[in-house]
């Protein structure tokens, strides 16, 4: 490693800190450094089910993920790079009270944004995608912008702007500590002992965030929780690529095609948290109790049933889990963190941070240079809920229920 010395350095390769970096590489915001222990985009940003999910309830997110949009078409022209946008439209249902109520205001929030939405009638929905039982369903809404990306290529198509502008990024370069001198940060060790200086260090290391935070008495307000989805053979008749992906809150269920077989997420009534000191430092590596995944899609499977008839035999050729870091309001994590100035996180992206990691970033790199904020960043201060411990069961308790009680895709 030539030079030593940067003005900002990011710990993480993943969506959030590749976002981050290519948000203020575009403010010239000065000598950057990202830096991954394994490869850019490897962990959980290469195991998501890529939905970009437009219309959101919570303040602040609707403009977060447009910003994503945004990054996507510009990062295209600037780079000439194809990242592979399918805009496929989404289609969310609701069959009882609390799900219409949830439907009604989804809509609201996207009419208000200028979302594209219109209530489809049975005839319609099955047009759109003829494996569903379409009795089964009281009231839909299409969304024909709505979209999905693979989750690395957008990754990769951060760090490879980040990279035109000026980026350093060094990939298998772990860091092992963050260094703090006299209330103030000083750059990060590296694990083959290199000591890299730098005034601002940006900690977006996902689901291992905390274990750099914990020996400075810092514990950022989340957990690694699992996330998974199921993918069944291919059968191109039945699930060809082109249909839109689906959101069934009352069977705490998404579904998406891609290429030619189905994606089905499902969410247990009772989401697993992880104590982050037991994550190995590649997914790879790390038992996201794999034997859950026919004991999860036992429980789940009566739920979808109403839709999906035979789920019940459908072959699955494929199960995909990872850690989404959960906030106990499912919120984000951007902003500095006051112990030590010049130390900043961009974390807990609760299942969202191939929609929002965009969004995401640019509001960090506003935060960082001192540029007004787009969003309300009190909604997503670190410190939010004082001080935390996230090594705790009953904390770890707090973040998996927000999965648990989660109602969008
Ligand atoms: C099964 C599943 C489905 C999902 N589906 C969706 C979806 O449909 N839509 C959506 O918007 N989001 C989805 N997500 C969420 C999305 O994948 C995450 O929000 C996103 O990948 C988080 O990015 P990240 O940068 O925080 O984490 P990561 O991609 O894990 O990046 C963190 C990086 O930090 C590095 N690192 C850690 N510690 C150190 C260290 N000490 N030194 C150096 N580097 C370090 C790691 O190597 C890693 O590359 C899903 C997630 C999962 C698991």
């Amino acid at each position: 490693m030539d030079n030593l010395s940067y003005d900002i350095i990011i710990i993480g390769g993943g969506l959030l800190g590749c976002a981050t970096a290519y948000q203020l590489a575009k403010r010239k915001a000065g000598r950057i450094l990202l830096l991954d222990g394994n490869d850019i985009a490897s962990q959980a940003s290469s195991r998501a089910a890529c939905l970009l999910t437009r219309a959101r309830t919570k303040p602040g997110l609707m403009e977060i993920v447009q910003e994503t949009y945004d990054s996507i078409g510009e990062i295209e022209s600037f780079t000439g790079l194809s990242l592979g946008l399918q805009t496929c439209g989404s289609v969310t249902m609701a069959s009882s009270e609390t799900s219409l109520k949830g439907l009604e205001a989804l809509e609201d929030a996207a009419t208000r944004f200028g979302i594209p939405n219109e209530r489809i009638d049975r005839d319609r929905l099955k047009e759109l995608l003829p494996w569903i039982e379409a009795d089964a369903v009281d009231v839909a809404t299409y969304m024909p912008t709505d979209a999905f990306i693979d989750s690395a290529s957008l990754c990769l198509g951060y760090a490879k702007a980040a990279s035109k502008l000026g980026v350093t990024l060094k990939p298998h370069s772990k860091v092992a500590s963050i260094k703090v001198e006299r209330g103030r940060v000083g750059g990060v060790g590296l694990a083959d002992g290199t000591v890299l200086t730098a005034g601002v260090v940006v900690n977006a290391a996902g689901a291992w965030a905390n274990l750099l935070m914990r020996p400075l008495g810092i514990g950022l307000p989340f957990t690694p929780v699992r996330s998974h989805f199921w993918i069944t053979s291919t059968d191109i008749e039945r699930f060809p690529p082109n249909h839109p992906f689906t959101v069934i809150p009352d069977a705490r269920a998404f579904t998406r095609s891609d290429v030619g077989a189905l994606i089905i997420g499902l969410r247990e009534s009772e989401c697993q948290a992880f104590d982050p000191s037991t994550l190995t430092d590649k997914l790879d590596d790390f038992d996201f109790n794999e034997a859950a995944k026919w004991t999860v899609l036992d429980e789940c499977a009566p739920l979808l049933k109403k839709y999906l008839k035979d789920i019940d035999t459908l072959p699955i050729a494929h199960y995909m889990s990872g850690p989404s870091c959960y906030v106990p309001d499912a919120m984000f994590v951007i902003g500095a963190l006051p112990q030590y100035e010049g130390l900043f996180a961009v974390a807990g992206c609760c299942g969202g941070g191939v929609a929002c990691g965009g969004g995401m970033g640019r509001l960090a790199a506003e935060l960082l240079t001192g540029e007004k904020p787009f969003v309300n960043p009190d909604l997503f201060s670190p410190m939010r809920f004082g001080d935390v411990d996230p090594f705790t069961v009953e904390f770890q308790r707090r973040c998996a229920d927000a999965r648990s009680n989660k109602k969008g895709g």
